[in-house]
């Protein structure tokens, strides 16, 4: 007997037909002796539906409110699955996250799990129910729902799966796995079998939408294995797992190239050349919980600076503001914002062992005639910023120069 925690994302619950489809996957599961917690996402669209039903009636609705109009997306699928599962003859019980016992930081629309309390889904689990749970949201110890950020309820799982104990966490999706880069851009993409934590966080990170980055995260830091497979076939997935050392050695040098087109560039000229400088900047940003990516610093003329940071689209209105009264404050001259920014990584566990793996991607960019405008690196990734309009074919020159387009062995 195992505890399995599975989770179902929009797509696999989109409509009644689905959810019985997934309601007949968690019974099989059930009917073979194991323990059964199922974390769900809104059904289809729903979240898009309703972003677009509150900004009709106020383009700034506060954080708040779109939290608690948004935790009622999952809220519904918890209840229609459970009700499906009754109907086939099965105990089930859900759970909104908060009565999970999912407590969060006090950060609307993207708050972090602090800790999970599942003495309730426990209880119920030892009496033999199906626990059906809300993805994507939690309470802060004062009580306000909270949301976990867009693509949440794969962190939910894992959060759960580690919390329980669980001995592995399944999140089914629309796509047999991950894969080298998206099958949708690149049709010679294919399924990786087995992926390191680190891996897979790179991939997350850089715009692999399969999975939510921090899900990984709290599956390295638990060692919660992660199997992402179909919702709509029996085929095995991708495992996310700790990998041994050997293993590592083992890997191809580049394991998939990731990308997010959702990214903005943001520069300031003239910041004066003092130390704390960059400081107040990155403050004044990490104080709205505006991610910065990319940096760089450029020595510009004598005592004066160019600063140039990378974020998410999302956050450029914000940034604005806050970087107009940076300018403002350092006396700079000017600032700039590009929206028409996208970035592309390759990522590979052997590829700090590897050096000329880097050289190789500048060169293939190179060749096919596409200006880098930043650079990041870490020990497994290493990120360009391009121009939006150059991105398709720099995913497919470089999924093809790094040998990822032939089947793995
Ligand atoms: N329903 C939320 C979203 O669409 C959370 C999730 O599906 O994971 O982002
Ligand atoms: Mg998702």
């Amino acid at each position: 007997m195992a505890l399995i925690v599975q989770k179902f994302g929009g797509s696999s619950v989109a409509d009644p037909e689905c959810i019985r489809r997934v309601a007949k996957r968690v019974a099989e599961e059930y009917d073979e002796g194991n323990q059964m917690v199922v974390v769900v996402s809104a059904m289809g669209d729903t979240t898009d539906h309703l972003i677009e039903l509150a900004k009709e009636l106020n383009e700034k609705a506060s954080a708040r409110e779109m939290d608690m109009l948004l935790s009622t997306g999952e809220q519904q699928t918890i209840s229609l699955l459970t009700m499906t599962l009754n109907a086939m003859g099965y105990k089930a019980i859900s759970f909104t996250g908060w009565q999970a016992g999912i407590l969060t930081e006090d950060v609307s629309s993207k708050a972090k799990i602090l800790s999970i309390a599942p003495h309730r889904i426990e209880e119920k689990i030892a009496e033999g129910y199906i626990v059906v749970v809300a993805g994507f949201q939690g309470a802060t110890e004062s009580g306000e729902i909270t949301t976990l950020g867009r693509g949440g309820s794969d962190t939910t799982a894992v959060a759960l799966a580690s919390a329980l104990n669980a001995d592995f966490c399944e999140i089914f999706t629309d796509v047999d796995g991950v894969y080298t880069t998206d099958p949708r851009m690149v049709p010679e993409a294919h399924k990786i079998d087995r992926i390191s934590f680190d891996e897979m966080l790179e991939l997350a990170t850089m715009g692999a939408g399969v999975l939510h980055p921090r899900c990984v995260e709290v599956g390295k830091e638990f060692g919660t294995k992660i199997h992402v497979r179909s919702s709509f076939n029996h085929n095995p997935g991708t495992i996310v797992e700790h990998f041994d050392g050997k293993a590592i050695e083992k890997q191809m040098s580049v394991s998939g190239v990731a990308f997010d087109r959702n990214v903005a560039k943001i520069s300031i000229f003239d910041v004066p050349d003092r130390p704390g400088s960059a400081a107040r900047i990155f403050k004044v940003l990490s104080e709205e919980h505006i991610n910065v990516d990319m940096i760089i610093q450029a020595g510009q003329r004598r005592n004066e600076n160019k600063i140039s940071f990378t974020i998410s689209s999302d956050d450029l209105d914000k940034t604005k503001t806050l970087m107009e009264e940076m300018k403002w404050e350092f006396h700079a001259k000017d600032t700039e914002y590009i929206d028409n920014i996208a970035k592309v990584s390759i990522v590979g566990a052997g590829m700090i062992t590897n050096p000329g793996v880097a050289a190789k991607m500048f060169d293939i960019l190179a060749k096919n005639m596409i200006n880098i405008q930043m650079i990041a690196t870490s020990e497994i990734k290493v990120s360009c910023a391009i121009n939006e309009d150059d991105l398709e074919k720099a995913v497919k020159a470089l999924h093809a120069g790094f040998g990822l387009d032939m089947p793995a062995e």
